[in-house]
């Protein structure tokens, strides 16, 4: 009986120290900022890529990274501004976009997201819970600076919103687009393959020249064209191969010739896929 619980406490203490070495070998890398437009600067590194613009009221900030990033997009943002953050937009409710939330509530931001997002965060007891949500479209107008949040149909949940800054001509689109790897379709928040293609074609309709994606380096509006099709291209593949069966359709699906590589979680939408094609 004491061996045992020995074994385990040996166990867990290794495993800590294994996890501890391989995070001490592989710290996440710092993150990164540019300038993408006369206004707005982008915040690249672990989690989804964050973007503000300061005005001369304070800062409107999109997305914020994980908890612990906080305080690094706090001293990057102060690095262009004394002045504070005052709203933020969540484009969605996935933890690498929203786990900053209780650092700026605790800063004084105001947060907005869309309807279906915050439940899906409330559903899956998330911190950081925004007070304020949207339906279809929201504006900010701070410092004589303009910003719009648009919810444009299901996607990579059923939340998701693209925030788009006029004066700027950039759009910033959460993870309905990114430009690095496979898309993630979240079954459980209501994505949607059929629809997904659709709902980026409506982000078409903006004046806008930059396209920061959810992940991945900072695009052009063309790239989200383009992206269209990819996602068009995707979901007669899925359909192909779930075909075939749901349980090992991931298996069957490639996407290289599309620069890309299905990877954990893009498989691990695949099932809820299949399952919404066969509708
Ligand atoms: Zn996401």
């Amino acid at each position: 009986m004491r061996k045992e619980i020995l074994l385990r406490v040996t166990v867990a203490v290794l495993g800590l120290a294994g996890l501890w070495l391989a995070w001490s070998q592989n710290p996440p890398a710092p993150l990164t900022m540019q300038k993408v437009s006369d206004n707005v600067y982008v915040i690249v590194g672990n989690g989804g890529n964050v973007a503000f613009m300061p005005t001369s009221e304070g800062v409107i900030l999109v997305d914020d990274k994980f908890a612990q990033d906080a305080p690094e997009i706090l001293a990057k943002v102060k690095s262009v501004t004394d002045k504070p953050i005052r709203y933020v937009l969540n484009t969605h409710q996935h933890p690498d976009h929203t786990g900053g939330n209780e650092a700026m509530l605790a800063a004084n931001a105001e947060i907005i997201i869309q309807k279906n997002a915050r439940a899906n965060m409330a559903a899956g007891k998330q911190p950081g819970l925004p007070r304020i949500t949207f339906t279809e479209e929201t504006q900010v107008f701070l410092g004589g600076k303009e910003v719009l949040a648009r919810y444009l149909g299901r996607g990579h949940t059923n939340g998701d919103a693209v925030i788009y800054f006029p004066s700027e001509r950039v759009l910033h689109t959460g993870d309905l687009f990114v430009s690095s790897g496979a898309p993630f379709i979240d079954g459980s928040a209501g994505g949607s393959i059929k629809e997904w293609d659709k709902t980026v074609e409506k982000a078409l309709q903006y004046d806008f020249d930059v396209v920061i994606p959810g992940h991945g380096p900072v695009a052009k509006k063309a790239d989200l064209v383009k992206w269209v099709q990819t996602m068009a291209s995707i979901r007669t593949r899925v359909e192909r191969a779930c075909a075939g069966g749901a349980a090992d359709a991931a298996k069957r699906i490639d996407l290289k010739d599309l620069g890309m590589t299905g990877g954990a979680m893009f498989d691990r939408g695949v099932p809820g896929m299949c399952q919404e094609l066969s509708q």
